[in-house]
């Protein structure tokens, strides 16, 4: 197959198209337009693959799109480009109406022309698979789960121009019968995450000895999924997914914030031991919460088990280890990233 990945820079873009190239024989175009969190550096591994191609391109812009559909044909789209941080969409959200939305909607219209005036196989097999958030369904209290039915109730710029574009996508399949397919995803680890987000900061505010900063009291609720997981499940729903069906996909994996920063502290504790004999863990600093926070996300991913037969491999414990260690192991991909444009300091506070 020839799969267009938009947002492979990114961290589960990258993780995904690693995947694709480095276990099935497709071919990809990544269009991605390399913002603060777009780094070529993560598809290093499979840059020299002649089935990877890159295309230096914005989603909203209809002509280069237009070009890249007529040029590449390809047999399958799977949309992850994205503006994805909560607190940036705090402090500014227009960058995130436009990608999330205008965005999409641009891939909408350029897919639907592509794939209108396909025929035959080509045209039945055709499939644009949008990468979404739980985030869209809003918080839960100390009970129950998010399922595929749950109304949507977004409460961030973020999260709302997520829901936004999930509505769009199903219009799409609605009114114009394009064969789509959506994912709907809980929080994602692992390698080459941007550290700009609670895992990757907490690592490195460690390693440096500074302050550990932790939202509120900590008693926030995330599922957390290993990113490789996150890439299988969206390579089995484009191969099993029923179109216009929407997936859940979790980790089963409800940890509190602080139960994650702990775990963090703990881990360092043992594989880079303080030479003073101190503990990772007296550097956790409670901050001012985020404006808005959420109090808890958890997925009920039994349509995913259930139809597809796709279960996460990693729990917690096994993939937090293995972060840690590529963080200590790739400290200057971290210090590349964030070269010139980002110092981990405090975003989103509202102010
Ligand atoms: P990321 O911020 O790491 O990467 C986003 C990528 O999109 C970057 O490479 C960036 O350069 C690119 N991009 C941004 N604007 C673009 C534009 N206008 N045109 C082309 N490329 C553009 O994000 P991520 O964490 O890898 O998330 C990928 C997708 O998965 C997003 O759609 C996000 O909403 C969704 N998602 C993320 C998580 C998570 O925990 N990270 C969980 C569920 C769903």
């Amino acid at each position: 197959m020839k799969i267009v990945v938009t947002g492979g820079a990114g961290f589960i873009g990258s993780a995904l198209i690693r995947m694709i190239i480095n276990e099935t024989d497709h071919e990809v175009l990544n269009i991605d337009k390399l913002t603060y969190a777009g780094n070529l550096e993560s598809l290093e591994p499979v840059s020299n693959s002649d089935r990877y191609h890159f295309e230096h391109v914005d989603i909203c812009d209809n002509d280069d799109i237009r070009r890249i559909f007529n040029e590449f044909q390809p047999d399958m789209m799977m949309h992850l480009a994205a503006e994805s941080h909560v607190d940036r969409s705090i402090d500014g959200s227009a960058e995130f109406i436009k990608t999330n939305i205008n965005g999409t909607h641009t891939l909408l219209e350029e897919a639907r022309e592509y794939w209108t005036a396909l025929d035959g196989e080509k045209k039945e097999n055709f499939r644009f698979l949008h990468v979404s958030t739980d985030e869209v369904y809003g918080e839960l209290g100390e009970d129950g789960f998010f399922t595929e039915e749950t109304s949507y109730d977004p409460r961030s710029p973020y999260s709302s121009s997520k829901a936004a574009s999930d509505h769009l996508v199903r219009a799409w399949y609605h009114t114009y019968g394009l064969p789509v397919l959506i994912t709907n995803c809980s929080n994602n680890y692992g390698p080459y995450q941007f550290p700009e987000k609670l895992i990757p900061v907490v690592i490195l505010k460690a390693l440096q000895g500074a302050k550990i900063p932790v939202y509120g009291t900590g008693e926030n609720v995330r599922d957390w999924l290993f990113v490789e997981d996150h890439a299988k499940a969206l390579i089995a729903v484009t191969q099993k997914g029923k179109t216009g069906e929407t997936y859940n996909i979790g980790g089963h994996n409800e940890k509190q914030n602080i139960e994650v920063v702990h775990t963090i502290c703990d881990t360092l504790d043992e594989l880079v031991p303080k030479e003073n004999g101190g503990r990772y863990r007296e550097l956790i600093s409670f901050v001012t919460d985020r404006p808005g926070h959420d109090f808890r996300y958890a997925i009920d991913a039994s349509k995913i088990e259930k139809d597809l037969g796709w279960t996460p491999k990693e729990t917690f414990e096994t993939g937090i280890k293995k972060t840690i260690q590529w963080y200590l192991d790739n400290i200057e991909w971290c210090e590349a990233v964030t070269e010139n444009n980002y110092d981990l300091e405090r975003l989103g506070t509202g102010l």
